[in-house]
């Protein structure tokens, strides 16, 4: 039977485009459907309009450090409209590059929200379309615990198109977004409390960077409450919120923030009409090819639940593409040693075990660990420490991880994650020469273990 189309994606985010692209490359007939914004999340609403934020609360520290290099700067004052007016333009200018990324590739684009009607058959706006493969790359979307007054809160949906900077905030949630929200808010000059539910946030962070980032973020001055949650929210008669929590304490502020976990984005997708599971947890089940259990439909990126992250749908695209129409080009995702980066501030640079991981994992490990003033503060009154650590199997002498909370933490650890793919050991860690004066040269400088 001849199809409409070889390949039929829905969702125009990361690992969407990527296959798109790749697979109309290799020459295939390939459709892209996308309802909202080209780029998906990470262009729109998470990656990149978050790290112009962070760059933006990132000013504050500069200013601050200023003095003790001789500047004297007037009294500084943030506009938030100017931000988010020029953070805006930046990814109105994103959203034409991926059209361009598209079109130029040869894919069709369809504006419109997509819906299965069968195995190889996807509705949009009305019109049906038939495809030998559909790929679903719809994404994800934040989830916010079901209490009485749920709707007052935000999202980081919302947060990036505030009309105002809120001067209270109450940020729920340990994790990523929550953590680098609480900073983004903080640096900006919201009074900033983080509450979580657990004893310390970050939960799979390695044990050290997690302490470290607690005691960094309590000397910026942000209230971290742990080991509580909130009950419900209401709205008072002056338009501030008060959130009840858990104990019956209450606390007033003008935005609640909730980062409390994403889930997968299936709203009306359509999958009842297909042979496609879920698993336990509710994301689309798949097998090592990102095949669902309909044979002609596969998924990938934050709907199938692995690693939710931009480079890793990208690869996860990548191998989809190939996999249909470049077998022979076919390489499999290597799900180990993915580094990551938090952006909270200072950030956390991370790749391989924690130490925890490696101590379960059955490994006799050897820890090193640095703590430091790093040399830019040494002019200044900033009492901020850097952390590197350095997870080493005894036996080996691999390094099993490497974990740092510092200035350019996510740049710094980009480069160990190479080292840490090849397989590198404490030793060629210790041969190689370091770059000085830098922070990053600790990491190979790091001679005796701590335990
Ligand atoms: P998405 O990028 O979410 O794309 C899915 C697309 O599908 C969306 O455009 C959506 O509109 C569209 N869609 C959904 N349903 C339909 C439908 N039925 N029909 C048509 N279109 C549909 N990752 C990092 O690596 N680094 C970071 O710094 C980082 N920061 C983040 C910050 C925030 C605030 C958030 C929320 C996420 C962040 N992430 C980060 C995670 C990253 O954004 C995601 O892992 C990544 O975008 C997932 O890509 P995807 O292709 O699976 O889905
Ligand atoms: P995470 O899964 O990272 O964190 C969710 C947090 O919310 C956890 O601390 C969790 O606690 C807590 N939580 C979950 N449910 C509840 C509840 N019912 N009540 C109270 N607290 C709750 O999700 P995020 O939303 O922060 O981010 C989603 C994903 O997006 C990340 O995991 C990451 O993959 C990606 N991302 C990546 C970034 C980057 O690369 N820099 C930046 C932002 C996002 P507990 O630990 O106790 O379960």
């Amino acid at each position: 039977m001849a199809y409409d189309f070889d390949l039929f994606v829905i969702g125009a985010g990361s690992g969407g485009v990527r296959a798109a692209r790749f697979a109309a490359g290799f020459g295939a007939k390939v459709a892209v459907a996308e309802s909202r914004y080209l780029g998906g999340t990470c262009v729109n609403v998470g990656c990149v309009p978050k790290k112009l934020l962070v760059y933006g609360a990132h000013v504050a520290d500069e200013m601050e450090q200023a003095s003790g290099y001789g500047w004297t700067l007037e009294e500084g004052h943030f506009d938030w409209g100017t931000l988010i007016a020029n953070k805006n333009r930046e990814i109105e200018r994103l959203n034409g590059i991926y059209r361009n990324l598209l079109v130029n590739s040869g894919v069709t684009l369809l504006q419109g929200h997509a819906r299965i009607t069968g195995a190889h058959e996807v509705e949009v706006d009305g019109k049906r379309y038939s495809a030998a493969n559909i790929l679903i790359a719809t994404g994800g979307w934040p989830h916010v615990p079901d209490i009485p007054g749920k709707e007052l809160a935000i999202t980081s949906n919302e947060a990036f198109y505030l009309k105002e900077l809120p001067r209270r905030v109450l940020v729920v949630g340990g994790g990523y977004i929550a953590v680098e929200f609480a900073g983004i808010f903080q640096g900006l000059g919201a009074d900033t409390s983080l509450l979580y539910r657990g004893d310390l946030f970050l939960r799979g962070f390695d044990g050290s960077v997690r302490t470290h980032l607690k005691e960094e973020l309590e000397k910026r001055g942000m209230d971290l409450q742990f080991n509580t949650d909130i009950q419900r929210i209401d709205q008072q008669a002056d338009g501030s919120l008060k959130a009840t929590l858990k104990d019956g304490s209450d606390r007033i502020a003008d935005c609640i923030f909730y980062a409390t976990g994403r889930r997968p984005m299936l709203d009306d997708l359509g999958l009842e009409t297909t042979g496609v599971e879920l698993d336990e947890r509710g994301y689309i089940r798949v097998d090592d090819h990102y095949r669902t259990t309909e044979a002609s439909i596969f998924a990938l990126g934050d709907v199938i639940g692995r690693v939710q992250l931009t480079p890793v749908a990208l690869a996860e695209g990548m191998a989809v593409a190939r996999h249909l129409f470049k077998p022979e080009q076919y390489r499999a995702v290597d799900y180990q040693n993915i580094p990551t980066a938090v952006f909270s501030q200072p950030p956390i640079g991370t790749v391989g075990l924690t130490e925890e991981q490696a101590l379960q994992a059955g490994h006799k490990v050897q820890i090193f660990e640095s703590r430091f003033r790093a040399m830019k503060l040494t002019l200044t009154d900033v009492q901020e420490k850097t952390l590197m650590k350095l997870v080493v199997d005894a036996d080996t002498d691999k390094v099993l991880g490497c974990h740092m909370v510092g200035p350019d933490a996510g740049e710094i650890i980009q480069g160990l994650g190479v080292a840490l793919k090849a397989g590198a050991t404490k030793q060629q860690f210790d041969e190689t020469i370091g770059v000085h004066p830098t922070a990053a040269e600790e990491f190979v400088t790091m001679r005796t273990a701590i335990r």
